[in-house]
């Protein structure tokens, strides 16, 4: 049986740890790893989720964007394994958007990302792929890419005005409309 993982929260040593490099993606571990990283995702309601939020410090996140009540604008996807990624190229241009964390509950900010990355990245069954992201899933893959390096969202906000609690957030987004 898959189980859920326990989710580190900020403050985690894991959290702030350089993750390592996948060596064994055909294992059998590993490949139920990632199914339970999926499922923690899921349940967690995570558009995405990457491996050392679990505990696990190794390079591997999953992208799982679809629409729901605290993204209603999210693009619809089939949940993705990213391994080893890289990003090979981005935009100069930047946008800011308001991103949350499953290991920063209740914390919302607005963070700049680059618009437009080219990627490269291992699939689940260790097929290379190279992909282009623009608006929110450049930002998705941006933000659990950094969880590798053992950075968060708020590191990259550019004035510590830009982060709110979730209470707040949904008051300034209700008046944004
Ligand atoms: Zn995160």
């Amino acid at each position: 049986m898959e189980k859920i993982l326990p989710i580190a929260q900020l403050g985690a040593p894991v959290i702030r740890a350089i993750a390592e490099p996948v060596t064994d993606l055909g294992s059998k571990e590993t490949q139920r790893f990632i199914d339970e990283l999926m499922l923690t995702c899921d349940k967690a309601k995570g558009m995405g989720i990457s491996a050392p939020q679990v505990y696990r410090s190794e390079r591997i996140f999953i992208m799982s964007s679809r629409p729901n009540e605290r993204y209603p604008h999210a693009p619809k996807m089939e949940p993705i394994a990213v391994i080893d990624p890289e990003v090979i190229w981005h935009s100069q241009a930047m946008e800011k958007d308001w991103e949350g964390c499953l290991s920063l509950p209740g914390v919302r900010a607005l963070v700049p990302r680059y618009s437009v990355i080219d990627v490269s990245y291992l699939s689940r069954e260790g097929e290379r792929v190279e992909a282009q992201y623009e608006g929110f899933l450049a930002r998705l893959f941006q933000h659990e890419y950094d969880h590798l390096d053992g950075k968060v969202f708020i590191d990259r906000v550019e004035s510590t005005l830009d982060i709110v609690m979730e209470k707040e957030f949904q008051r300034i987004i209700a008046e944004r409309g």
